[in-house]
């Protein structure tokens, strides 16, 4: 039986100048993502937690709340963590058509190059859904996708005890590129017992490398 080959797999596959699954393994470095903030109640606690912890990370938001929350999306930045494209509303991808998927990016890079004067951010669609002229238009732009080699889970709301046990029996490995999410507690909870452990076992927490300006 031949098994299907994941997306995660396929992307793998290609450059990382077009789509991003691992980052550099150097020194223990894993590199913890957030998706879907900011969030007034969860942003602070997990900006927080990873300053504690002297952890860097990087934060793929979503436009519009990004537009109703920037004293939060101006303390990503001044924390040392990188700002990451999530769209601007966060509509499915499968459900617009290419030239709406690209405003929504570029809609929510003019405001991000407001916060961290960069023109262009990472790019990670909703969902990670990544029709293939879309792929194809970002690679034209020269543009990259940053996608993950680990999935928390998390967005699945999962007990807390649930997912650290399972991230603790399953730690990700360096290099890993860690999906979780800030629009909620989980996230945090979870990291608050998990951090200052794997910290102290030699793991390292960088962002992403940041999007070439052109
Ligand atoms: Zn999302």
């Amino acid at each position: 039986m031949r098994l299907k080959p994941s997306k995660r797999q396929l992307l793998g596959l290609l450059p990382t100048g077009i789509a991003q699954t691992r980052g550099a393994v150097g020194d223990g470095a894993r590199y913890l993502t957030f998706d879907d903030g900011p969030h007034p109640e969860h942003t602070p606690r997990l900006l927080d937690l990873l300053q504690a912890n002297g952890a860097r990370a990087s934060f793929f938001v979503i436009g519009k709340h990004a537009e109703r929350y920037p004293r939060l999306v101006e303390r990503i930045v001044a924390d040392g963590h990188l700002l990451g494209n999530h769209s601007w509303n966060h509509d499915h991808y499968d459900h617009l058509g290419l030239a709406e998927q690209l405003a929504e990016l570029d809609r929510t890079d003019a405001l991000l190059a407001r916060f961290d004067g960069r023109a262009r951010h990472r790019v990670r669609t909703p969902q990670g859904v990544l029709p293939l002229p879309l792929l194809f238009a970002l690679a034209r732009r020269r543009r990259s996708v940053a996608y993950w080699s680990y999935d928390s889970l998390d967005y699945r709301k999962p007990p807390v005890a649930e997912l650290v046990g399972r991230l603790q029996r399953v730690p990700p490995m360096a290099g890993d590129i860690v999906l979780m999410h800030d629009d909620n507690a989980l996230a945090c909870d979870a990291l608050a017992q998990l951090l200052p452990v794997w910290c102290a076992t030699g793991f390292r927490f960088l962002s992403l490398s940041p999007e070439r300006s052109q």
